[in-house]
């Protein structure tokens, strides 16, 4: 039912995005919107019926209680999630979310994203997720070992090189994929460096994985603007979450000569209408955490952020951020999409009437998981690369698969999403038909 303006809508707690009904607000369904975006593109994609069914769910969704001890010496139960999505061009791909919001729907979601996000970038892996329900801020470091090795203990069945590999995501990082490695090679008794990606250097991550999400997404916005004629040294852009993937983004956009002049996170807002120095942002936030207080902008509402008029718009943070309630109001050229599903279906359709070019997560924060098939390469022939090279295979994938993409735009007149989950579905769809159906 469509919302109605007697009716208050209320944010949830994790996505931040609602539909009112008459009587209740009922939370957006981030799984629900992967399954609308698979149906537009399936349907101009003229697909089997029975194909569209099998790649359509989750081949294998796992909840697993993990109790744990806390410092004071109590047992708290936590709930964790592994999906696997698809394995038909290879193993699960995808990263671990820590967050007090994780569900099995968003984790469902999460997982079919990366299916699709791995075969535009035409890498050989399916796609998975995983997540606890846990706020990582509020845990002591020792807490959050335990409850990362309780999970890959319990879940371990369903992890391996060869399987299903996880990385890091919000509220993840090396920290967690060191213990993640380490508990799954001490079970297994041996070194087991490429069942994870995402980890330090020193314990087989590659050079330029913390960097890769935030390099994709400054690569495929260099080139959309490259496609739409603007001048990156003369853009304005804003970026809500300056996390790894919001600060990443903004400092590579900013080296290109583009001006940064709002900026949000979960602390609040800022504005500069002359520019944010990024550089000295990220320092900030590297000694205070959040961008809180920072002295080179003024503070602001923080949907400022979204609803600024700039040339690009990266909503860097988390899902159902821009839906119909609010997707009028947003005034950009580019929405580069550094975050898992910020825009809805609905919302979509506004931005098409309104010409914004919209790169879709699955391809435009790509580079996380590109990079992240790197590292398992480089673990698996024990040889590693320098960062250049890292940064170079990345930007040939990256704009590779942006081609792609534009190229399916243009020829089916889709948008850059359905375009891209096209490509997608049209590559898996392929595999399974060569593969066929094992019963
Ligand atoms: P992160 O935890 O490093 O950063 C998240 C940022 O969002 C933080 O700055 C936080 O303060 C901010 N934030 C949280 N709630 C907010 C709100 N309501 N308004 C404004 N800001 C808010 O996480 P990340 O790794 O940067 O991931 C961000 C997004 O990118 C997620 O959707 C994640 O799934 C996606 N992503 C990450 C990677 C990766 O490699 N890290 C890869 C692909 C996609």
């Amino acid at each position: 039912m469509p919302p109605t303006p007697r009716n208050k809508t209320r944010r949830s707690r994790h996505s931040g995005a609602v539909v009112s009904t008459r009587n209740k607000t009922i939370p957006i369904s981030v799984f629900g919107n992967v399954m609308k975006q698979f149906d537009a593109a399936a349907r101009k994609l003229k697909l089997d019926h029975n194909l569209v069914e099998f790649m359509k769910v989750p081949r294998r969704s796992t909840i697993a209680k993990l109790p744990v001890q806390m410092d004071d010496g109590s047992f708290r139960m936590f709930t964790g999630y592994r999906v696997q999505h698809s394995i038909a061009r290879g193993p699960a791909k995808g990263g671990i979310r820590f967050h007090p919001g994780v569900t099995l729907d968003e984790v469902q979601a999460l997982a079919s994203w990366m299916t699709w996000k791995c075969a535009v970038v035409n890498i050989p892996f399916g796609g998975g997720k995983g997540g606890i329900v846990c706020d990582p801020y509020k845990l002591s470091e020792g807490e959050l070992e335990r409850l990362t090795r309780r999970y890959a203990a319990d879940l371990i069945d369903l992890f391996g090189p060869d399987v299903d590999i996880p990385a890091p995501d919000v509220g993840t990082g090396p920290r967690v994929m060191g213990w993640f490695m380490d508990t799954v090679s001490m079970r297994s008794n041996v070194s087991e460096p490429g069942v994870v990606t995402g980890k330090p250097l020193v314990l087989g991550g590659s050079e330029g994985r913390p960097e890769a999400t935030g390099r994709g997404v400054m690569f495929t916005t260099r080139e959309a603007a490259k496609h739409l004629h603007i001048d990156l040294g003369q853009a304005t852009a804003s970026v809500q979450g300056f996390g790894n993937v919001g600060s990443v983004s903004a400092r590579l956009l900013h080296d290109l000569g583009v001006t940064f002049t709002h900026v949000s996170d979960v602390s609040g807002a800022i504005h500069n209408p002359d520019g944010i120095d990024i550089p000295d942002l990220i320092e900030w936030v590297a000694e205070h955490r959040f961008i809180k207080g920072f002295p080179g902008a003024k503070a602001i509402k923080a949907d400022q952020v979204l609803y600024a008029k700039v040339d690009i718009l990266i909503p860097a943070a988390l899902e159902n951020q821009v839906t119909d309630q609010n997707a009028d109001r947003i005034r950009c050229r580019i929405l580069a999409e550094g975050a898992n599903g910020p825009v809805t279906p609905e919302a979509d359709r506004v931005l098409k009437k309104h010409k914004i070019f919209v790169i879709p997560d699955i391809l435009c924060n790509a580079g996380g998981v590109t990079v992240s098939y790197f590292e398992w390469v480089q673990n698996r022939i024990g040889y590693f690369w320098s960062e250049a090279e890292v940064n170079r295979r990345l930007e040939e994938k990256m704009v590779a698969a942006f081609d792609d993409v534009l190229v399916m735009s243009l020829k089916h007149r889709a948008t850059m999403r359905i375009a891209a989950f096209m490509l997608a579905i049209q590559r898996v769809a392929d595999v399974i038909k060569l593969r066929g159906v094992y019963s």
